[in-house]
């Protein structure tokens, strides 16, 4: 597509796709293809100024990250198999640990203006090239061990960056005002745009409680999926118009369609206005990464109800260390000032994978090796998220939530696993809760409340494991949705398991946060909910002009 191409240019081909609308409203902007094919397709343009700066930001981050993934190899390969094959992660290492590579690579950046991948591959490629010139067999050897630290980087830079296809910075920035185009929204993808300022989503696929979905209505920008080959009608720049009330997407809309659609063009998200707390319910926030913080305390929310901790270790392409986790953790708890904060374990597997770790190919991902079962499985990745919680739990009192439990013994099984792995730190007040989200575990709501100390409901997974109807399709979408008789049923027996059993019960999936069934919820003695950030204003407003009980809900 090319730049010079105008609206008016294009009027004459408006063309109408129909999708699956995600999240309402309605944006005309110009499209940000988001590449996820990253591996195959390696981003190269031209930085200049505060962008120079972030490239070298980046490399450098990267270079730090590759060395300590390669210190992890060289452990692993020294423990299984011996010390001498693992020397050869260490020459690798002290490649990337050199700081004349280190300096050569930041200064392609700044003296020429190449983004990080440009400036590791032109630095690499050429010792590689020099030492396999040199007619010795040893040390053309050695120019191997070049080639697979320069992979190495390149994979953490592919993990870390924001994957936008389009060239040239100044086009997209992360997706800045733009409409992005992906195949699909992944969970990394959500930390790697500036989700600020995104004005809509329009993808080929994901259902309406995808991660992309959530993400959207949590921005409040309009999303519709179900759109394929829609990645090869239009390029970067091309204008788009997406209505997320009807699912209709039009490429390249005349002025007049525009008009009558969306009334504006480009209009700009904005920031609802904090509402404060309101009696009868108690609205808490769901975050993602640990700066989300502040946006929750911003918004008044009465604490964190869900934290979904695997979203920035997803987005980091690598496993934090202890520290690393405690310094998150211990940022969310001092941002929420006293209030509560629930931090959920990683919740991995079927669609938020972890690029680092191998999870053999599943038939069935969402009935596989994910949530409790992956971390049953895997105590080395737990370790070292419980260590850190049981470090943080010496500042305040935290709720750690466990995901996917289908039954008491599970979640009892993996509690013993977390306290097993805390057993020597001293710790303050943790209490130790269950993520309501597998229908078995619904129905034994009270045996489970009697074992744990509190529960959340997450309806995105219920909804989906309830009525056999994949979140992530678009294809079935219209079969996913809250108004099924089962569901509230099940809601309603969860809810009395909590009055009988006096533990505490919130609702941290997205029914929570559709001001349809805030009323229902509060009616049936669901009190406590968590949303995104921004809609908490909304919910409150909800909950406030909610029919006096015994009235008809809303
Ligand atoms: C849920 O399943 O309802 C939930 C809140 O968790 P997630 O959307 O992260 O699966
Ligand atoms: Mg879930």
């Amino acid at each position: 597509m090319k730049k010079s191409e105008t609206v008016r240019e294009h009027a004459a081909r408006e063309t109408r796709l129909k999708g699956v609308p995600l999240s309402d409203g309605c944006v005309a902007a110009r499209v940000c293809l988001f590449n996820e094919k990253r591996h195959s397709n390696l981003p190269l343009y031209r930085v200049s100024g505060s962008g120079a700066v972030r490239e070298t930001r980046r490399a450098k981050r990267a270079i730090e990250l590759a060395s300590a993934r390669l210190e992890e190899v060289r452990e692993r390969v020294a423990a299984d198999v011996g010390p001498a094959e693992a020397e050869i992660f260490v020459a690798q290492k002290m490649i990337i640990e050199d700081p004349k590579l280190h300096d050569a690579i930041m200064k392609v950046v700044t003296d020429e203006g190449a983004n990080a991948e440009a400036a590791v591959m032109r630095v690499l490629d050429a010792y590689e090239a020099r030492l396999s010139a040199v007619d010795d067999a040893y040390i053309k050897d050695r120019a191997s061990d070049f080639g697979e630290a320069k992979r190495r980087i390149l994979d953490v830079l592919a993990n870390m960056r924001p994957s936008l296809q389009c060239a040239g910075e100044e086009h997209c920035q992360r997706g800045r005002n733009r409409v992005i185009v992906a195949e699909e929204l992944t969970p990394t993808m959500t930390v790697d745009l500036d989700t600020e300022h995104v004005m809509g989503f329009a993808t080929e696929r994901g259902g309406a409680h995808s991660h992309g979905a959530i993400l959207a209505r949590a921005l409040g920008v309009p999303a519709v999926s179900g759109l394929p080959g829609l990645r090869d009608r239009v390029g970067c720049g091309t204008e788009i118009l997406v209505d997320g009330r009807s699912g209709e997407v039009i490429i390249w809309p005349r002025e007049e369609t525009v008009a009558r659609f969306c009334a504006v063009r480009s209009g700009g998200v904005k920031m609802p206005a904090p509402v404060d707390p309101v009696p009868g319910l108690r609205v808490m926030a769901n975050i993602r990464i640990a700066e989300d913080v502040a946006e929750a305390a911003a918004m008044k929310a009465e604490g964190i109800g869900l934290y979904r901790t695997e979203i920035e270790v997803i987005a980091a392409g690598r496993m934090f260390t202890e520290e690393e986790y405690a310094e998150r953790y211990l940022r969310v708890l001092r941002g929420m000032s006293g209030a509560p904060v629930t931090y959920r374990l990683l919740d991995i597997g079927s669609d938020k994978p972890l690029p680092f770790v191998e999870i053999p190919r599943e038939d069935n991902p969402s009935l596989g090796w994910r949530g409790a079962r992956f971390l049953l499985g895997r105590p080395d990745l737990l370790r070292a998220q419980a260590r850190a919680l049981a470090r943080v739990s010496r500042h305040g009192a935290i709720n750690v939530m466990y995901p996917m439990i289908a039954d008491a013994d599970q979640f009892a099984a993996l509690r013993d696993a977390f306290r097993a792995e805390t057993r020597d730190l001293p710790q303050g007040d943790i209490r130790h809760g269950v993520m309501l989200e597998v229908p078995a575990a619904c129905l034994q709501a009270k045996e489970i409340l009697d074992e744990a100390d509190f529960a959340s409901i997450g309806t995105n997974d219920l909804i989906q494991y309830l009525y056999a109807v994949d979140r992530n399709n678009e294809r079935v979408a219209h079969d996913y949705h809250p108004d099924r008789p089962a569901l509230w049923r099940l809601l309603g027996e969860v809810a009395a398991a909590s009055a009988q059993t006096g533990k505490p019960l919130s609702l941290c999936g997205e029914v929570g946060a559709d001001t349809r069934y805030t009323a229902r919820l509060m009616e049936m003695g669901i009190t406590t909910v968590s949303v995104n950030t921004r809609l908490i204003p909304a919910v409150r407003a909800a909950a406030a002009r909610r029919p006096a009980s015994g009235a008809k809900a809303e």
